[in-house]
């Protein structure tokens, strides 16, 4: 394979630009042959076309990360942090830029696209200050005259595997903590949006990243595997589904790396009698529409301790009459507060998940199958759902949907709800609304979720703490950033130093060592 800058090798195909790699500091053209569309989905056109690698793209790419880590890992902690500053001001000045890339691929709204970039820009943030978190630990005279300190050195080359919802946020979650910590990072990001990545590339280079140090592998499963089968790569850090979180789980495993999968959720808001009705809906539809439910974080179940439910409905009802949906770019006119789905195929089988809670005996209290956007008749739109009554049998109840679908499920107390929480398969995240601050410090003591909001309804932690759930929403010990990313990408050394006294030279002794 040879690799080709990519308006050379795309001038074949004028009518659409194929989106490359970026290899050795530039974007570079596939020759794999493969590619697959990308579309708009406000319009349902395809924009562009994006290189799925083949096994030679693959190799060039590990083989770039390889040759940048050896460059990379001599840079001191100073050189770094400036790369670091440098890449944190370029990102904060032009994210706009990035946005309007993100709701052109993605199709969630332009506001919604700037938020992911702000919670991607809090994790650059903590990596700037990285030093204060991968300083090793240092005991004096811990036996006599032995010291013993521990060194935290880097991977090598690490990957990392993106899904299609935060096509910035997420690689953000883990490649400024890996490349603070001196990896090279080799990032596949997923083939539905795929120009994010190569944008985010070339800002590494104008902040001075050395090439090689952040590579852009565009593909499918057979580039996913290529990075789990290599020898040369460390680790792999992965978000998506459920099934490939737990099928990168056992592979990376078994191929000897350090691997966290995080996969997907079903999150619930337990609502108890004394909350506050009006902040539950407006929290409710914040988190169960927004960017079209097509976030992890999601909520897609309302737990209601009756006798709420009715009163919760009709609030809920009443706020997603006044919800727009539309071209996310705001091309319209004003931004709408939803866009469209991803894909066609993710449109239909959100669809199937109604139709399936319907035949399950469920009221569909309003319905988004038949979504209309005038001017955009071809988009992939599906308007705010909400159905009540869910029986919690039904797979609509129990698996992933990934869309614009709130269920409402009367129980009659805490502890229901609390049972129905912990029997799902997920444990991403969960919230619980309430003034009763005994039964909220309960909640959060024996629900088995990984991040709980108390009358929050998206707990997203902060860049200095770790995001990562329980159960199948996360396969590894590592959660992502915070402390936990740090210690995801070093590897450490204990070193036991003796510098002899020649007047204490101790002799031949081959008994076990002692501490005295
Ligand atoms: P996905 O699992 O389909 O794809 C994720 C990545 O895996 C992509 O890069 C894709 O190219 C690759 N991939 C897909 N099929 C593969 C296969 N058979 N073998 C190897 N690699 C494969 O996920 P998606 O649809 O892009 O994203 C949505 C999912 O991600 C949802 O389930 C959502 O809950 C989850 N998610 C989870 C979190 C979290 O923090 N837990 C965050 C964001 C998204």
């Amino acid at each position: 394979m040879t690799l080709t800058d990519s308006t050379t090798a795309s001038q074949g195909r004028a009518d659409v630009r194929v989106i490359g790699h970026w290899i050795d500091g530039a974007e570079r053209a596939s020759t794999s042959g493969r590619t697959a569309p990308v579309f708009n989905p406000a319009t349902g056109s395809v924009q562009a076309e994006v290189a799925l690698a083949d096994e030679a793209e693959i190799a060039a790419a590990i083989a770039s990360a390889e040759a940048g880590y050896a460059v990379w890992k001599t840079y001191s902690i100073a050189r770094r942090q400036q790369v670091l500053f440098a890449f944190r001001e370029l990102l904060n000045a032009r994210r706009g830029e990035l946005a309007a890339l993100i709701t052109a691929e993605h199709g969630k709204v332009l506001s919604d696209a700037a938020g992911e970039i702000a919670r991607g820009l809090e994790v650059v943030e903590l990596a700037c200050g990285f030093p204060s978190l991968v300083k090793g630990a240092f005991t004096e005279n811990a036996s006599t005259g032995i010291d013993v300190y521990t060194l935290k050195q880097p991977l090598g080359v690490v990957g990392i595997i993106s899904p299609f919802n935060f096509p910035a946020m997420v690689p953000l979650w883990f490649f400024p903590v890996a490349i603070a910590a001196g990896n090279a990072v080799v990032l596949k990001p997923s083939e539905k949006d795929p120009s994010a990545s190569l944008w985010l590339a070339a800002l590494w280079k104008e902040a001075g990243l050395p090439d090689g140090v952040f590579t852009v592998l565009q593909g499918d499963k057979d580039a996913v595997d290529g990075l789990l089968e290599s020898s040369i790569v460390q680790s792999i850090s992965f978000v998506g589904s459920t099934p490939i979180a737990q099928y990168i789980y056992e592979t990376a495993s078994r191929t000897g790396k350090r691997v966290q999968a995080l996969g997907g959720a079903k999150n619930h808001m337990l609502v108890l009698p004394d909350a506050d009705l009006d902040l539950v809906a407006d929290q409710a539809v914040n988190a169960g529409y927004g960017a079209a439910g097509e976030r992890c974080m999601a909520i897609s179940v309302v737990l209601a301790v009756e006798p709420v439910a009715d009163d919760l409905i009709a609030k809920i009802q009443e706020r997603i009459a006044r919800l727009t949906v539309g071209d996310g770019a705001g091309a319209d006119g004003g931004e709408p507060d939803m866009g469209p789905l991803i894909t066609a195929a993710h449109r239909d089988k959100v669809s199937s998940y109604v139709d399936i809670a319907e035949a399950d005996g469920g009221r569909i209290v309003v319905d988004g199958r038949d979504c209309r956007v005038d001017g955009r008749e071809d988009g992939f739109f599906f308007g705010p759902t909400l159905i009540d009554g869910l029986p919690t049998t039904s797979r609509a109840y129990r698996e992933e949907i990934f869309g614009p679908v709130l269920s409402v499920v009367r129980v009659s107390s805490y502890d229901e709800g609390l049972d129905l929480i912990n029997s799902g398969q997920f444990g991403n995240g969960t919230a619980i609304f309430t003034n009763d601050g005994g039964a909220a410090r309960r909640f959060q003591s024996e629900v088995e979720v990984g991040m709980i909001g108390v009358n929050v309804p998206i707990p997203v932690p902060v860049a200095y703490h770790s995001f990562g759930g329980w159960k199948s929403s996360l396969f590894g010990d590592a959660k992502a950033y915070g402390v936990h990313g740090f210690d995801f990408f070093t590897r450490e050394k204990a070193v036991t130093s003796r510098w002899l006294d020649p007047a204490q030279h101790g002799g031949i002794n081959l008994g076990f060592p002692r501490n005295d």
